[in-house]
């Protein structure tokens, strides 16, 4: 099994370092001094880096940290994001030194997004499609695009992938989805959980595909308990997701 390490970077965003038999991976790129300072103390030497959207917050740092590393991203976006040396399509199975990398196009948040499964370390890089109890805010997709993108992810990630996204939103997820689910008790005791981290300052991130299913509304859309909570019922789980996700939008 690979290492892996959650780097905090800017106000809430996350990189990641995944290590393996003298393959270092980093997964997006948003900050140059907590990235490095993550390689100067594990000592290991960047090999290859992953990149999920063509946002600044996740390419900016790039040249930055990228030394004689395999740049790979979405091909979708391969003219929005400098410096790519291998363009990944949707459904690409690749190896990575030896970790072997699933890429599936969950486009909503960007048109071109990827998500990466490591299916062999267990673990899948969502960035900003699908949040700890939460979903990417739709810039360049519509509510269908997206709802379809978490389903494609929900089918395809084992309950026990350990899931690393682009955010720390989890404190605002949890309290909106319990804002629009009182009374759901898995939500309500994930919130309690999930502000005891954050009150002593612990990330909230990797979580699991099992946690997500009991407790992220956004992959939930189709489930009769979530339409009728919000006087749905029967409604298309398109229609439902989007409700949804206006009601975050205008959440704090
Ligand atoms: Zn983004």
């Amino acid at each position: 099994m690979a290492d892996v390490r959650l780097i905090a970077c800017l106000s809430d965003n996350y990189a990641v370092l995944v290590h393996k038999d003298g393959e270092t991976i980093l997964v997006d790129a948003p900050e140059a001094g907590p990235i490095n300072a993550a390689l100067a103390e594990t000592g290991w030497t960047l090999t290859s880096v992953l990149i999920t959207h063509h946002h600044s917050d996740h390419v900016q740092a790039l040249d930055e940290v990228r030394g004689s590393a395999t740049v790979y991203g979405p091909a979708a976006e391969a003219d929005r994001i400098d410096g790519l040396d291998r363009t990944i399509a949707d459904g690409e199975e690749f190896a990575v030194g030896p970790v072997k990398v699933r890429a599936m196009s969950t486009p909503g948040h960007t048109a071109g997004h990827i998500s990466y499964h490591l299916p062999e370390e267990g673990i899948a890089f969502t960035a900003d499609t699908l949040f700890a109890m939460g979903c990417g805010r739709l810039f360049e997709g519509d509510p269908p695009t997206m709802w379809r993108s978490l389903q494609t992810l929900r089918a395809a990630l084992p309950d026990d992938t350990a899931i690393y996204c682009g955010h720390e939103y989890t404190l605002t997820n949890a309290r909106y989805a319990h804002d629009a689910l009182p009374a759901d008790a898995a939500i309500a005791e994930r919130l309690e959980v999930v502000r005891a981290a954050r009150d002593r300052k612990e990330p909230t991130v990797p979580t699991t595909m099992a946690a997500e299913k009991a407790t992220n509304p956004f992959l939930r859309a189709d489930d009769p308990a979530v339409a009728e909570a919000l006087g749905m019922a029967g409604a298309d789980p398109a229609e439902v997701f989007a409700r949804l996700r206006k009601g975050r939008d205008g959440f704090q």
